[in-house]
Formats: C-alpha cells, sequence, structure tokens
C-alpha cells in the first residue's frame, strides 16, 4: 500500500513504468506469454513461482488495476472479475461448500439477492437475510454452526439504507467469520470498510469506478486481516492441501495473500470470469478521476433531493445524506464526506405517476444503469426486482412506486429542468 493520499492513488497506483517504458498503462492484449525454459513454465502452473502464463489466471493490465483498487481501499492483495456479480459470487463461494451458510443483509442489489438466495442455493448454500436494523440478539440468531460469512452493501441498490458497518463486523468476528462489503455505491472515495471492521470488499467496478457506462466489470479486495487460521475448521479450503495444486496449504505458502490467491488459482481457473484488458484499461481511465466526479455526483443528488423534497407532486425522497434521512446519522459516521449520486422518491401518485414522470424526462435517461457520468432513471419493481414479489420487494427495501434516480455530472441546472418539465 501507498502513502499517497487518495486522489494521488487514483492516478499514480499500480502502474509504475521502468526507464523507456509506455507512461500509459499498457493493454497486454494477449492471452499468453512466452518462457524460454519448460521447467521455468511449470514451476508457475505448482504455484512455485509467481509470474504470467495464461491470461485467464492472470494478466499485467488486470493486475495493475485490480493493484489501484487494492491502493484505494487499503488492503494487501486485490483481482479483477469480468463483473460485480462474478466479485461477489467469487467472494463467497472462495470460503464456502455445500452444506455451509451465510448470512446477509436483506436490502441487497437485486442480482445479489438472486445470486445468494436463489443460485447458490442450488450449489448447497444457504443464505439468511436480516433486516439491516435488526437488534445485536436478532443478527446473532441469524448464525449457524455452518456459518461461514456475513454479508452487506455499504449503500444498499437501490434501497440506500447505510449499513452499520461496525454491528455486522462485530457479529461476524464473534462468530468466527469474514465480514464482506460491497462497496459499489460509497467507493474508497467516500467510505473504506476495513478502517471499520471488515475484512473482504467488492465492487462492480461498473459503476462509478469506470464512472462512463462503457464496461462491465468486478473487484474482490482482500485486507488480510481476517485469521483464517485461528478458526481452521471452518475454512478447510485456505488451511488444508488443495489437491490440485500438489497438495500446496494456502494459508501455509501466501499468508495474508491466501484469500485472493486461491480466488485467482482455483476459482479463476476453473470458472474463468476474467476481466478482458481492453476493459481493465478503459476501467483504469475512470478511476483517473474517480476522486473529482464522486464528489460532484454527491454534491448534484443532494440538489435533486432538496428539489424534490419541496415539490407537492413527490410524496417522499431518499437520500442519506440530506438531513432527515432516516440514515442521515449513520451516513455521517461512515461517509461524512458524502454517499453517492443515487437518490430515490416517490410520487403522491404512486406507481402510475412514477411510470409517467420517467416517460417524460428528455435528457434523464431510462435506462437499466446507475452511477455513470449521464443522469438516468429506473424503476426498480417493474425492472431490476420484477422477479420479487411484494413481500420481497419490501424486504429489500424497494417500495413499489420506487423511482431510482442516478443524478449525473451535467449542469445541476439542467438536471433539475429536465425533472421539473416531467413534473410538470
Ligand atoms: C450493479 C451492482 C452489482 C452487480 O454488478 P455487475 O457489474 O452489473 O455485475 C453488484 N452490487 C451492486 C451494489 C451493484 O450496484
Amino acid at each position: 500500500m501507498s502513502n499517497y493520499k487518495t486522489e494521488t492513488k487514483c492516478i499514480q497506483s499500480g502502474y509504475e513504468p521502468g526507464n523507456g517504458e509506455a507512461r500509459v498503462l499498457p493493454i497486454y492484449q494477449s492471452t499468453t506469454f512466452r518462457y524460454t525454459s519448460s521447467e521455468q513454465m511449470g514451476r508457475l502452473f505448482d504455484l512455485e513461482e509467481s509470474g504470467y502464463f495464461y491470461t485467464r489466471l492472470q494478466n499485467p493490465t488486470n493486475d495493475a488495476v485490480a493493484a489501484k483498487i487494492c491502493d484505494l481501499e487499503g488492503g494487501v492483495a486485490a483481482m479483477l472479475t469480468s463483473s460485480g456479480q462474478a466479485a461477489n459470487f467469487y467472494a463467497i463461494m472462495n470460503i464456502v461448500e455445500a452444506g455451509d451458510h451465510i448470512v446477509c443483509a436483506s436490502a441487497l442489489y437485486g442480482g445479489t439477492y438472486n445470486l445468494y438466495a436463489h443460485t447458490i442455493k442450488k450449489m448447497g448454500v444457504e443464505a439468511t437475510f436480516v433486516d439491516p436494523e435488526c437488534t445485536q440478539e436478532e443478527l446473532d440468531a441469524a448464525f449457524q454452526e455452518n456459518t461461514k460469512a456475513v454479508f452487506g452493501e455499504t449503500i444498499a441498490n437501490p434501497a440506500l439504507v447505510v449499513l452499520d458497518l461496525e454491528k455486522f463486523a462485530n457479529a461476524a468476528h464473534a462468530h468466527g467469520v469474514p465480514f464482506i462489503v460491497d462497496n459499489t455505491f460509497a467507493t474508497p472515495i467516500n467510505c473504506r470498510p476495513f478502517e471499520w471492521g471488515a475484512d473482504i470488499v467488492t465492487h462492480s467496478t461498473t459503476k462509478y469506478m469506470d464512472g462512463h457506462a462503457a464496461c462491465v466489470g468486478g473487484a474482490i479486495v482482500d485486507s488480510g486481516n481476517f485469521d483464517w487460521e485461528t478458526h481452521k475448521e471452518k475454512f478447510p479450503g485456505l488451511t488444508t492441501p488443495d489437491e490440485t495444486y500438489h497438495g500446496i496449504v494456502y494459508t501455509e505458502k501466501f499468508g495474508k495473500g491466501a484469500y485472493i490467491t486461491k480466488a485467482t488459482a482455483q476459482l479463476m481457473r476453473d470458472l474463468g470470469s476474467i476481466q478482458s484488458p481492453q476493459n481493465a484499461f478503459l476501467l483504469n481511465i475512470g478511476l483517473e478521476t474517480l476522486h473529482l466526479r464522486v464528489p460532484r455526483h454527491c454534491e448534484n443528488a443532494v440538489k435533486v433531493a432538496e428539489y424534490l423534497k419541496n415539490h407537492e407532486k413527490v410524496a417522499w425522497v431518499r437520500c442519506p445524506s440530506l438531513s432527515g434521512d432516516k440514515y442521515y446519522d449513520l451516513a455521517q459516521k461512515y461517509m461524512p464526506n458524502g454517499t453517492c449520486g443515487v437518490i430515490t422518491f416517490g410520487l403522491k401518485g404512486g406507481r402510475d405517476a412514477a411510470v409517467e414522470m420517467m416517460d417524460r424526462l428528455k435528457m434523464v435517461a431510462i435506462v437499466t444503469h446507475v452511477a455513470d457520468a449521464r443522469s438516468c432513471v429506473l424503476h426498480p419493481a417493474s425492472h431490476t426486482h420484477r422477479q420479487m414479489n411484494d413481500k420481497e420487494l419490501v424486504e429489500a427495501g424497494v417500495q413499489p412506486d420506487l423511482i431510482r434516480f442516478s443524478v449525473g455530472i451535467e449542469n445541476i441546472e439542467d438536471i433539475i429542468a429536465d425533472v421539473e418539465q416531467a413534473l410538470r
């Protein structure tokens, strides 16, 4: 980890060219890497030596970008994945087996909810979803003998629930399991979950990190803080021999790098959800301005939220940075400089008025995306969360009339003017 400040890390971390080398991170558009000795290549396959041999496992462009994200989060090791979904899948699958169990805060991105509630269930891994505002006793009661991880989002998409990170971290640690946090919406510009006890952070880099809606991607970062060896019997995948690598034990051989090395050497080898080096290159360009874009998104979002709050046709507005919001105090604690550019609101006319208002927007587009430079809206009950029934929607913190507004970095007067004409 470098000692640079965040803004400098956005620009400088991850890639340092040698004399006469490209100043800008090169795209290693190559599936494979050359060796002069067969013996040496063999050692790479045995994880006896580190080096590149096949892009499904590692690529220098991807590694440089992962190192930048790692530095921004203050971790010890990181990897890129093909999407945020892949990141959240790998983050869990790296430490569970059929018969295991995880505890999740129920306010989650719809795709992550499907993944944990339905898809990993078919693989024999059960999830218990807890209300993010549950009491300590309720949270403790969710744990089982076979629980292997706790998962939550710093700011839930789209419920905008700010997670009480310390409460969830303490519960996870009291039960001897790591706390995994999806930090997509806050980004390390506004919140660094490792400072609040999280052990592993995931990202959909598709959102603010890329920031331009140009490429889908994900990342996993390990703080190196969770001691797998102390809870050896819970995590045999990390603490007992891996026969597919001649019996190496990840924690013995790689220490603090064990978790990411296993995810790369085993999950990526077998499941193959790599990010393309082209996308990693674009992601890196996005990261260079993350520290400039995120504050502007937040500033514009608060202004739109204030405007909506005072509008006669608006029933309710959620923006955790706005005083009076249910999560204002938690936001002030965990992300005092800002939350994210996404706000939600409902109209007095309910679900039908929401759909009509969205159709009337001119500049602000209806798209299945959030957190890029362009302002956009989505109606989760008709789009991202449409497979959920009303009970599941409410548990995920999504009202049927909820409009998700991802406030962009256009001029604030133009954004508000568009909203104004649509409401009129
Ligand atoms: C978008 C999103 C994901 C999924 O990421 P993809 O890159 O679309 O696969 C996961 N978590 C959160 C919080 C998201 O917003």
